[in-house]
């Protein structure tokens, strides 16, 4: 009798990419795939190991299996991905768990168990990565950038295309670095070009984590000529002041930035900004947070993701001087999400009575939830959305604004 398998995926979606092409070779090797782990013999956590929040949530899913396990209601607990790569002597401290997988190697087949929604999907270009910012560990976790190679990202892109999924959602640690490791041959525009001409039925292809340092102009004027690639450009900055994005090892500084986001709301107008921002990191001053307030003030992102500095052990960043207290991390984590509360309300007040195309999402209490192009899955806002006529899974419709909230939109289908 087959064994029933259960996934639970944590993390960032290039994890959840991991774990369908891992559902897809157990699958293949007989395993019985179940939505709810609670019904699986043997349950598989994917787990993240990127901050101290993320791994805590890592170890809480995996003692509640433990639990299980336990009462015999599991027979088998697996744990792969980021922990059980970064910390190799897991079996010791969870003797209870069956095997520790780290991380897999860029999956070349194509096929995939979806854990998305059918109407979108992720495509993860490249692994790794070679910035070494000296706060984040993932280069240990992951190591250098190595891109998957163009036949089996062409493959991949057929398959989204015959499945007609709605969206592709381009993904990597660090997507402007696709290609270094081939030197010599294609890079992330020529790629994306392949990919564009792949997918002739895909409705929206969007660019996620986009390095500020290798932002090209080619690469703006294909975003800014293609209708069907999302004008959205998600651009990881995490602080502003020179002093501190050198000590983070960001190879860019603050008038570099500035004159970026001019340019690129120049060439791409309308475009939606989303950035995210380390708040506390060592010897960040008041002086110098205060210049990231004024400059988040001034820059208006539309969407804005921020996260406390978190010490990890293994990173540069971890022995330096100036470590802020937790109180004032707290604080100016507090202080920037109000900030861009009040500019996020300011960004979707402009938009009463515009027009734009929604993919519909799902529907709720009589009213479609669906996202525009300004909002990737899972992280931004939302668009309810009224309409006398039926809409489906994955159908873009085409809605005017009715009514602005902070962080989502409310219109009607025209
Ligand atoms: S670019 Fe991103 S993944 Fe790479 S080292 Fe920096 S923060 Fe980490």
């Amino acid at each position: 009798m087959k064994q029933k398998l259960g996934m639970l995926s944590l993390g960032c979606p290039r994890n959840l990419v991991d774990a369908e092409s891992l559902l897809e070779r157990l699958n293949s090797k007989g395993y019985r795939i179940v939505e709810d782990i609670s019904e699986a013999d043997v349950a598989l956590v994917n787990t993240c190991a990127f901050i101290e929040e993320a791994r805590s949530e890592s170890v809480e899913a995996i003692l509640e299996l433990i639990e299980l396990k336990n009462k015999g209601k599991l027979k088998k607990i697996i744990v792969h991905g980021c922990l059980a790569q970064r910390y190799k002597d897991l079996n010791k401290e969870l003797p209870e768990v069956d095997a520790f997988v780290g991380s897999l190697e860029l999956n070349h087949g194509t096929k995939r168990f979806a854990l998305t929604p059918k109407h979108y999907a992720y495509l993860k270009i490249c692994e790794g990565c070679v910035n070494n910012c000296s706060y984040c560990v993932i280069p240990k976790i992951k190591g250098r950038l190595v891109s998957l190679d163009e036949e089996s990202i062409i493959q991949k892109v057929k398959d989204f295309n015959r499945q007609k999924i709605s969206e592709l959602n381009i993904i990597g640690q660090d997507i402007t670095g696709f290609g270094m490791d081939l030197s010599g041959r294609i890079r992330l525009t020529g790629i994306l070009k392949k990919i564009i001409s792949n997918a002739p039925d895909i409705g929206w292809i969007r660019l996620l984590y986009l390095n500020p340092e290798r932002i090209t102009d080619e690469l703006l004027k294909l975003i800014s000529s293609h209708v069907q690639v999302c004008k959205y450009i998600d651009l990881p900055l995490q602080h502003i002041n020179s002093r501190i994005l050198a000590l983070m090892n960001r190879k860019i500084t603050k008038k570099e930035i500035i004159s970026l986001i001019e340019k690129v709301r120049k060439v791409i107008p309308g475009v939606c900004l989303r950035t995210s921002l380390i708040l506390g990191f060592p010897s960040e001053t008041d002086k110098e947070f205060k210049e990231l307030l004024d400059f988040i003030r001034d820059a208006e992102f539309e969407r804005l993701g921020a996260f406390i500095y978190s010490r990890e052990q293994g990173t540069a960043a971890y022995g330096f001087k100036g470590q802020v207290p937790r109180k004032i991390k707290q604080e100016r984590f507090d202080a920037v999400m109000s900030l861009q509360q009040e500019i996020s309300s300011t960004v979707n007040a402009r938009l009463l009575g515009k027009q734009m195309d929604v993919l519909i999402e799902e529907k709720q209490d009589g009213a479609y939830i669906g996202r525009s192009q300004a909002d990737a899955p899972e992280v931004d806002g939302l668009v309810y959305v009224n309409s006398r006529r039926l809409l489906k899974e994955g159908e873009f419709a085409k809605v005017r604004i009715t009514d602005t909230l902070e962080y989502d939109l409310v219109g009607e289908v025209i």
